[in-house]
Order: structure tokens, then C-alpha cells, then sequence
């Protein structure tokens, strides 16, 4: 095919390490085929304000592959379908602004949007899509929590963080013979936790697909106690619950998603220790240290996949799909579809009956 096309290329959502490496692949493989590309800053914000958009070329996008964040900007605060504006009288408006996005797109002559985002930035893509905006996306979760996927870039380095955090903890927690409890991201899946609290020889993971009873976390705690192991590591999903219980959050976001700010399991499940054992317990929160950094070469690698076979399947005349990992190939599946399930940890799944037979226990039994 020798059409020169003219590729767009934005970020949304919470940012994963290798989103950079991603618009690098996009752009040198466009460049390969002679096309254009254009990096739509700030999620859809480039194409509201279009002076906000910039050309990628080569020349711009050397020495990125390795950086965290991403060189276009991200929020989670921009769904053009429903975004929030400051009126006169400073209130909070909700507007719909995406007419006037598919036609800057049209206007500006741009053939197809490569939208790099999680399942939020996907479903807008979606809805973009069926309004004659082509769309390609590309999956972003550190979570690795999208069912049409095998893997998502920003997960390998997420739980090298995380796992890294554990490591250290490991002889603080055992210097002063402390309770640790660290808390890491996970708000429908325990991917993070369950793979660095495994790596990191946790003595309890707590995940959302498996509620807990602290009583049996306390109580693992203190057989430790009796072996003479003198300390203790707990790892924490965000979206972690007690059997019965809620999960624990800081109340709605302030842009009216349906979403909650998930946070507070971590001091909660400390709290509880502490009272129930006596044992001098602490916790932290990970929090964004998960999402920073330079992508492990596992993450850059699988970034630059799917970077390339988004263009490639451009080439194939391919439009409305995400690009999807399904080792050894990469794939594509509809939009529709993308999004429509997530993937949790399976109860009987390998990595689970690994971690029991170390030891860790779930907090179940
Ligand atoms: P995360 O996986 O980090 O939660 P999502 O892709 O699910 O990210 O997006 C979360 C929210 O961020 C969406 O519901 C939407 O409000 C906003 N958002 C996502 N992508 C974009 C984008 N490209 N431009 C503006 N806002 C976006």
C-alpha cells in the first residue's frame, strides 16, 4: 500500500512506563512507510486546541524508549464526552465536546488516531470509532487486568518496583522486628500484588478476588512469631477487602466518575494487626512510585511490539480494533470486545498455588 497516510498519536489515562517507547515504534515505523505522524498532546486536549499538536519525526522521538512518562502528556480528567468545564459563575459544567474533535481530526486531513490508553481510554476510542473517527488502540494497564490481552506493557516494571520495595522492607521490618504492610495498586485484580508479594516472599498477599479474614492474617503473623521469625511483610492490593466488607476508599474522584479513589487498606489491615497482636506494625502505600521510572527491558520490548504492529496493521487496512498480545504474535480484536472483560487472578491459578506452597498465606484460611 503506498498511500501516504497521516497517523495521530495521543496518551490517556494514568501514565505506565513504556507508553514512550509505544509513540517511538509508532513513529519510526510510520516513517519506515513514508507517512506522517502527530502527537496529540495531553489526551484529546491537542485536538481541541490544535495548536497543541506536535510532528513527531525521528529526530524527535531519539532517546525516549527508555524515559517513564510520556513525552505527549496524560490526564484522566479529559473524556471529551463528558468534560468538565469552569462556567462564568465558576461552576462545574459538563460538556460534550467530541463533534468538535472528530471534525478538527477531519480537518486537519488525519487518517487514523493510534489512542494508547486503559479500558476508560479505549471505550472513548470506541465511541470515537462508531462516530467515523478511525481508531487503533493500544492497551495500557499496569494492572495487566484487560481480559483480551495476554500481557500490557508497565505491568513487568510495576511489580519490579513493587518487588524491589519488598526486598528493602525485608530487613528494616526485621532489624526492628516490625509488622510492614505495603499497599500496592490492584483495584480489580491482585496481579501486582500476588507476583511481588510471591517475588518478594510476603508472608500474607491480599488480593480483591480472594476476601480475607483478618484473623487469619493476624494469625499467620503470629505462627511466624512461634517459628521465631520475628517480623512480618504483608502486600496489599488497593482493592483488597475483608470477607463481607467494603473496599476501602477516600470517596468519589472530582470529576464525578463512578469511579472511587481506592486507598486505606494497607493502614486499615496495620491498624488491625497492631491491635489484634500487639506487634509494633507499620504500612505504606506505593502509590504512583509504581507507574515512574525507566521501563524494564521486558516492558520496552513488548511496548515496541505494540507499537510497530499497530502501524503494521494500519498498513493491512486494519481500523477499530486494539492491538493485542497473544505471544507468539500480536493480534487484534474489536473495540467492542476490547474492553468488555477484565481479567482477575484465577483462583486456581498457577502463581496462586505457588505462592500457598511457599507459605503465603491469602488471608482465606
Ligand atoms: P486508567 O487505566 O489509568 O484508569 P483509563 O484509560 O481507564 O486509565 O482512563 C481513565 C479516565 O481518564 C477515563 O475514564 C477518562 O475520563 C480519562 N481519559 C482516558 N483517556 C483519555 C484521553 N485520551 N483524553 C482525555 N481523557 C482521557
Amino acid at each position: 500500500m503506498n498511500e501516504r497516510l497521516k497517523i495521530a498519536v495521543n496518551t490517556g489515562g494514568g501514565d505506565a512506563p513504556g507508553l514512550n517507547a509505544v509513540i517511538y515504534a509508532v513513529t519510526m515505523a510510520s516513517y519506515r512507510r513514508g507517512w506522517e505522524v502527530y502527537g496529540i498532546q495531553t489526551g484529546y486536549a491537542g485536538l481541541l486546541d490544535t495548536e497543541q499538536i506536535i510532528r513527531l519525526t525521528p529526530e524527535k522521538v531519539t532517546g525516549i524508549v527508555s524515559m517513564g512518562g510520556t513525552i505527549l502528556g496524560t490526564t484522566n480528567k479529559g473524556d471529551p464526552f463528558r468534560l468538565p468545564f469552569k462556567n462564568a459563575l465558576g461552576e462545574i459544567e459538563i460538556r460534550d465536546v467530541s463533534d468538535k474533535i472528530v471534525s478538527n481530526f477531519k480537518r486537519l486531513g488525519l487518517d487514523v488516531l493510534i489512542a494508547i490508553g486503559g479500558d476508560g481510554s479505549l471505550r472513548i476510542a470506541h465511541r470515537f470509532a462508531q462516530m467515523g473517527m478511525p481508531v487503533v488502540g493500544v492497551p495500557k494497564t499496569i494492572d495487566n487486568d484487560l481480559a483480551s490481552t495476554i500481557i500490557t506493557f508497565g505491568f513487568d516494571t510495576a511489580v519490579s518496583t513493587a518487588t524491589e520495595a519488598i526486598d528493602k522492607l525485608h530487613s528494616t521490618a526485621s532489624a526492628h522486628e516490625r509488622v510492614m504492610v505495603v499497599e500496592v495498586m490492584g483495584r480489580n485484580a491482585g496481579w501486582i500484588a500476588l507476583n511481588s508479594g510471591t517475588s518478594g516472599s510476603a508472608d500474607v498477599i491480599l488480593i480483591p478476588e480472594i476476601p480475607f479474614r483478618i484473623k487469619n492474617v493476624c494469625d499467620k503473623i503470629m505462627n511466624n512469631e512461634l517459628r521465631g521469625k520475628r517480623y512480618g511483610i504483608v502486600v496489599a492490593a488497593e482493592g483488597a477487602r475483608a470477607e463481607g466488607g467494603e473496599v476501602i476508599h477516600k470517596g468519589k474522584t472530582e470529576d464525578g466518575r463512578q469511579d472511587v479513589l481506592l486507598g486505606g487498606i494497607g493502614e486499615w489491615v496495620a491498624r488491625e494487626i497492631q491491635q489484634q497482636t500487639g506487634k509494633d506494625t507499620r504500612s505504606l502505600v506505593l502509590g504512583h512510585l509504581q507507574r515512574g521510572g525507566s521501563p524494564t527491558t521486558f516492558d520496552r520490548l513488548l511496548a515496541l511490539r505494540f507499537g510497530a504492529a499497530a502501524v503494521r496493521f494500519i498498513a493491512e487496512g486494519r481500523r477499530n480494533v486494539m492491538v493485542a498480545s497473544a505471544p507468539p504474535d500480536m493480534a487484534t480484536v474489536p473495540l467492542e470486545v476490547a474492553v468488555e472483560k477484565m481479567k482477575s487472578v484465577p483462583l486456581d491459578s498457577d502463581s496462586i498455588l505457588t505462592a500457598r506452597d511457599m507459605g503465603i498465606s491469602f488471608g482465606d484460611e
